[in-house]
C-alpha cells in the first residue's frame, strides 16, 4: 500500500463537458467562464467581488499593491505576517519593496494576536492572516485587532475554500481576501485562483492590473460591433495575471462538490483524531477553532522525533509532507530569526499526514498504526 500526500479528485466527465462548451464556443480564454466561475463564487461565498486569476501568488501581490497604491503607503511601510506559511504568502509583501514583520502563532498555527499587538509599530499599514489548513484560528480577534490600529487585513484563504466559521464564510470582514485553486489545494484546478476584494473600486482597478492595465471602457463604449476594439487606453503598467476559460471550467465543476468533498475530509479528520487520542503524549494534533468548520485541506500533527518519523513513513510508502518551515529559516527572511519562538519550534515538529479523497478508513488505520509504532518521546 503507497499513501500520497495529495492527490486531486477530478470529475472527470463533467470537467470535459464544461470544457467543451468553451472549446466549442471557441472562447478559452478570459471572459465567458471566468465570469461564470466569478458570479458562482460570489453566490457561495457571499463576498461581494470577486475576480479570478491564474494562480494565488499573483492574487497576494496585488491585493498588497492595490491597497498600497490607494492608501499611500511607503516601501519602509510594514505588514506584520507569519512564518508559518508558502513563500508566496510573504513575497507578496516583498514584492512590493515592503517589509514583513513576523509575528509568532498560536495552538492553531495560525497569528497570535497578543504577539501581532505586540509588534505594531508606527509603520504597521496591514495583517496578513493564513488560514493554515483551512483553520480559523483566531481571526476574529485579528479583525478587531486591525480595527482598534486601523490596519488593513488581508486574508490568505489559499486553504479555506469552504471553511466556515460560525457557520458563515469568513471574509466580509477583511479587505481583501485570496483563494488559491492551484493543483493539489481542496479546491485543485490546475494553476488558479481568486481576489476577493470589499471596496468595488478596488475589485475594478484590480482588472485592470491583470491585464496589462489595459481600460476596456473606451472601446465598450464606441460601438457593439468591434470597429474600435483596438482602441483602448492604458493607464497603468499592468500584468498578465488574470484567469482562463478552461480552468474557470475545472473550478466550476470542482466548486459543485466543494462542501461534500469538505465533508469528506472532515471525516477523514476524524478517523485520525479518534486513533490519536489514545496517544496524545507521543503524538500532538493541531485543531481548528471551535467556531470552525475547517475545510481540512491539511492534517497537521506534532511529534518529538519529526524527521526521523517522515523517513519511517517513507519506508512504508506513506508520504507526508510538512507545512511549513518556518519561513524565517530561509536566507531571504533569516532578518527574521529568533523573532517567533513558537513557529520556530513548531517548524522541527510538525508533519502534514496524507489528506485527500482517494483515502479512506484502511489507509487512515494503516497510516496511524505506522505513525504510532515509530513516534517516539
Ligand atoms: C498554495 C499557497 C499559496 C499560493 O497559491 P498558488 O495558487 O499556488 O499561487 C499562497 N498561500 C498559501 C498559504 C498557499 O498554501
Amino acid at each position: 500500500m503507497s499513501v500520497q500526500l495529495f492527490v486531486p479528485t477530478f470529475r472527470i466527465d463533467e470537467c470535459l463537458e464544461e470544457i467543451r462548451e468553451c472549446l466549442e464556443k471557441g472562447w478559452t480564454g478570459l471572459g465567458f467562464k471566468t465570469i461564470q466561475f466569478e458570479d458562482e463564487w460570489k453566490k457561495y461565498t457571499g463576498l461581494e467581488n470577486a475576480h479570478f486569476l491564474n494562480s494565488a501568488t499573483v492574487g497576494l501581490n496585488l491585493a498588497v499593491k492595490i491597497l498600497k497604491m490607494e492608501n499611500d503607503w511607503n516601501e519602509e511601510d510594514e505588514i506584520i505576517s507569519t512564518p508559518l506559511t508558502f513563500i508566496s504568502s510573504n513575497h507578496a509583501i516583498a514584492y512590493e519593496g515592503m517589509k514583513v514583520v513576523f509575528a509568532d502563532v498560536d495552538q492553531h498555527l495560525c497569528l497570535d494576536p497578543a504577539d501581532v499587538e505586540r509588534k505594531i509599530t508606527d509603520k504597521t499599514k496591514a495583517v496578513l492572516f493564513v488560514g493554515i489548513g483551512g483553520n480559523t484560528g483566531q481571526y476574529l480577534k485579528i479583525v478587531e485587532l486591525c480595527k482598534k490600529y486601523n490596519l488593513k487585513l488581508i486574508l490568505d484563504a489559499a486553504h479555506m475554500a469552504g471553511t466556515r466559521l460560525n457557520g458563515q464564510i469568513p471574509g466580509k470582514e477583511a479587505d481583501v481576501v485570496v483563494y488559491s485553486f492551484q493543483a493539489v489545494k481542496n479546491l485543485p484546478t490546475a494553476d488558479s485562483g481568486m481576489i476577493c476584494f470589499k471596496e468595488k473600486q478596488y475589485d475594478e482597478l484590480c482588472r485592470k492590473l491583470t491585464w496589462l492595465g489595459i481600460n476596456k471602457d473606451t472601446y465598450a463604449r464606441s460601438t457593439d460591433k468591434g470597429a474600435y476594439k483596438w482602441k483602448y487606453d492604458v493607464e497603468y503598467v499592468g500584468y498578465k495575471y488574470h484567469g482562463n476559460s478552461i480552468m474557470a471550467a475545472i473550478g466550476l465543476v470542482q466548486l459543485r462538490y466543494l462542501d461534500q468533498d469538505n465533508a469528506y475530509r472532515r471525516q477523514l479528520a476524524k478517523w485520525y483524531d479518534d486513533r490519536f487520542k489514545q496517544h496524545s503524549n507521543l503524538i500532538g494534533t493541531i485543531k481548528p477553532a471551535e467556531d470552525c468548520e475547517s475545510s481540512r485541506h491539511l492534517y497537521i500533527i506534532e511529534v518529538n522525533n519529526r524527521d526521523e518519523l517522515l523517513l519511517a513513513l517513507n519506508e512504508c510508502e506513506i508520504y507526508p509532507g510538512v507545512h511549513y518551515r518556518d519561513n524565517t529559516e530561509y536566507r531571504m527572511y533569516a532578518y527574521g530569526k529568533g523573532t517567533c519562538p513558537n513557529s520556530h519550534r513548531l517548524s522541527e515538529r510538525i508533519m502534514s499526514l496524507p489528506m485527500h479523497l482517494k483515502m479512506n478508513k484502511q489507509d487512515v488505520d494503516y497510516i496511524c498504526d505506522k505513525v504510532i509504532e515509530y513516534s517516539s518521546f
